[in-house]
């Protein structure tokens, strides 16, 4: 048992500590959002679609290899360009997560708006896969303060969007006494992006980071997490992971991260459904609203 903000967590007898892959299959939507010219550029739209043609693949290939189930996070154009790799998830055992329509930008716009693009991705998903996703996460872990209604009232019983805590909890949608859904916390350090991305005058800095050191980060990441009866969740895109070395590494952390004493690998919705069945009363999260200083006098 674990105690966390004075609620008790316990996790399923003889499980020590939760942990979680997750690839959130972003291809080309996360490009053409921003700019829709963008898919006249040959390369960029190749270096995006890396992702389902050779990395899917390649990562399921893996995950077999390590019986290990994963959740993938696919937006609604992601899978309606490659329902084969979408439906070649499924049959390897994996869960399907909503992750936008055309993972769109979320900063600022209203529930009206935002409830159109969770609609249009869920048609998507539930052409492709033939039955509606239970999770969701945010494109760029970008959740408004309307967000979660928004999910509940779409049955949905998890996200994994939010970065204030490091175990998954109950959340009130609306406020006190509302409905609840499960929250299973993201971070950036978990994250490949920050490692791994580059394009020239689309995203990264230009360093690459070595896959050792991703994965030395992430496996204290995971014992800590351990230590602490705690949940490990990864974020990868399949555009960079999916990559050999990385891959590789990937690989490697998986096989360490399993074996370590009471480790309960599973996909999201599974850990989700065991919140459910858990945790005590719904965190009810409150917007803060700060008043400017007044400017100073002029004199
Ligand atoms: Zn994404």
């Amino acid at each position: 048992m674990t105690s966390h903000n004075g609620a008790a967590f316990r996790w399923p007898d003889g499980v020590r500590a939760a942990a979680s892959f997750t690839f959130d299959v972003d291809a080309e939507s996360c490009v053409l959002v921003h700019d829709p010219a963008a898919s006249g550029r040959m390369s960029l739209m190749g270096h995006q679609s890396y992702g389902p043609r050779v990395g899917v693949p390649r990562l399921l290939r893996l995950l077999e290899r390590q019986e290990v189930r994963a959740t993938f996070f696919v937006p609604g154009f992601t899978a309606e360009c490659y329902p084969d790799i979408v439906r070649a998830i499924i049959d390897g055992g994996h869960e399907i997560g909503h992750h936008g329509y055309l993972h769109e930008r979320m900063q600022g716009i209203d529930a009206v708006t935002e409830a159109g693009y969770l609609d249009r991705g869920l048609d998507a998903l539930e052409r492709v896969c033939g039955e509606r996703p239970e999770g969701y996460r945010a494109p760029w872990w970008e959740m408004n303060w309307h967000t979660p209604r928004l999910l509940a009232e779409r049955g949905f019983g998890y996200d994994s969007s939010l970065l204030d805590d490091d175990m998954p909890y109950r959340m009130a949608v609306v406020g006190p006494g509302s409905a609840s859904m499960i929250e299973i916390p993201v971070d950036w350090a978990l994250d490949d992006w920050e490692q791994y991305a580059f394009y020239p005058g689309w995203t990264g800095s230009g360093v690459i980071e070595s896959p050792e050191k991703a994965l030395e980060m992430w496996l204290l990441e995971a014992r800590a997490r351990h230590a602490e009866g705690g949940c490990f969740v990864l974020t990868n895109h399949p555009f960079l992971s999916g990559r050999p070395a990385k891959a590789h590494a990937l690989e490697r952390l998986i096989e360490q991260v399993k074996h370590l004493d009471g480790m309960w690998v599973a996909p999201l919705r599974e850990i989700a459904a065991h919140a459910e069945r858990v945790c005590g009363p719904a965190r009810v999260h409150e917007r803060l609203r700060a008043e400017a200083s007044p400017a100073p006098e002029s004199r």
